[in-house]
């Protein structure tokens, strides 16, 4: 017991030294060493390769550490809120995070499940038509919604409208999901539509309503869980991008083992259909909820792997993917005190460093 706490004793001075030893590197033009290493391969002028940086957040980082300056310091250029939305404009923490988001030039957006929030489930009882039927031929009032109910959608897509006006992303991506790993319907006209396709067709609604309040609005289709395969009937119309969240990977090895075969394979064929240019990745590997089971009680320290990282990056770069965040949760004041700040710095070095050398991405190591 006693060495296990000598050696968490240890982790956390060496990961707080080597915080501290890149921040003191940083505020004292550290900026240039790091670009040095990337200018080997490319003229230090080019912009980054990943042009999004980006972390998701919750309030218990912001209220642990000063994230808007941190990320400016560091080249992360996005912060996500989840679906915080109202929390941004409403409560005083929210305000001030985007206030200096604002100020620093760094942008904002928003990612959430939405269907059970935004299609009132009371309205079941009015009329069923609108939910989702399940396997059994029931109409059912839990998660997501019909997509051949013309009523439903509106209902839907009105109040995505209506939660978007409260806070708007700064760079137009909405990210306004079907619900949280739930089927979509199997009614007679849904039957025979996969779940990305039904996906796909509320996605086009929310895209055509939220254009109306922001015209330069576009609207994520999520690759995950039940939509991890492509729509293959449904077309993606312009305005709609793919983002790809591989919660079912595992994390203790990188994307380009065998094991993650079939996960490429399907993140190949999206790409395929939506195209790379807007992609975005939202992935995990800084979601110390996850590596937690989601549960408060197993909180210890992240397992951090900056080279299956790097090793993930190239993944990513190689197939021309060039947004990038992931979940940064359960970084709490109280885990600062137990292990150090999280491993933020080199997150955001290892995005800094690819650059775009003769038309292909060059980690510059
Ligand atoms: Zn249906």
């Amino acid at each position: 017991m006693d060495n296990h706490r000598g050696a968490e004793r240890d982790r956390t001075r060496h990961t707080r030294r080597a915080f501290l030893r890149a921040a003191a590197a940083l505020a004292a033009g550290g900026e240039t060493l790091l670009n040095a290493r990337a200018s080997s391969a490319a003229p230090e002028a080019a912009p980054p390769f990943f042009q999004t940086r980006g972390l998701v957040l919750t309030p218990g980082e912001l209220e642990a550490m000063d994230c808007p300056a941190l990320a400016k310091r560091l080249g992360i250029n996005l912060l996500d809120f989840g679906h915080l939305v109202v929390w941004a404009a409403k409560e005083e923490l929210g305000q001030k995070t985007m206030a200096e988001c604002r100020r620093l030039g760094i942008d904002v957006e928003f990612g959430y499940h939405g269907p059970s929030g935004l299609l009132p489930r009371d309205l079941f009882d009015q009329d069923p038509s609108m939910f989702r039927m399940d396997e059994q031929g029931n109409r059912v009032r839990e998660h997501n919604l019909c997509v051949h109910s013309e009523r439903a959608l509106e209902i839907a897509c009105e109040a995505a409208a209506r939660l978007s006006a409260v806070a708007r992303p700064t760079t137009g991506r909405y990210h306004i999901w079907i619900d949280d790993g739930m089927p979509m319907c199997r009614c007679p006209k849904c039957r025979g539509l996969s779940d990305s396709d039904q996906a796909l067709i509320f996605e086009h609604h929310l895209l055509k309503r939220l254009r109306r309040d922001d015209p330069k609005a576009t609207v994520a289709h999520l690759a995950y869980h039940y939509t991890m395969a492509p729509p293959t009937q449904i077309k993606p119309e312009p305005g709609i991008f793919l983002e790809f969240a591989p919660i079912e990977r595992d994390s203790r090895k990188p994307l380009a083992d065998p094991v993650h075969a079939k996960l490429l394979e399907q993140l190949d064929a999206n790409l395929a259909l939506f195209g790379k240019e807007e992609t975005q990745v939202l992935e995990y590997w800084l979601d110390n909820s996850r590596f937690s089971g989601w549960k408060r009680e197993n909180i210890r320290q992240v397992p951090w792997d900056r080279e299956l990282f790097l090793s993930d990056l190239r993944v990513y770069a190689e197939r021309g993917i060039r947004h990038v965040r992931t979940y940064a949760f359960w970084f709490d004041a109280d885990y600062i005190r137990r292990y150090g700040p999280p491993p933020f710095d080199e997150y955001a070095e290892g995005l800094r460093r690819w650059r775009l050398v003769g038309g292909k991405a060059d980690g510059g190591a």
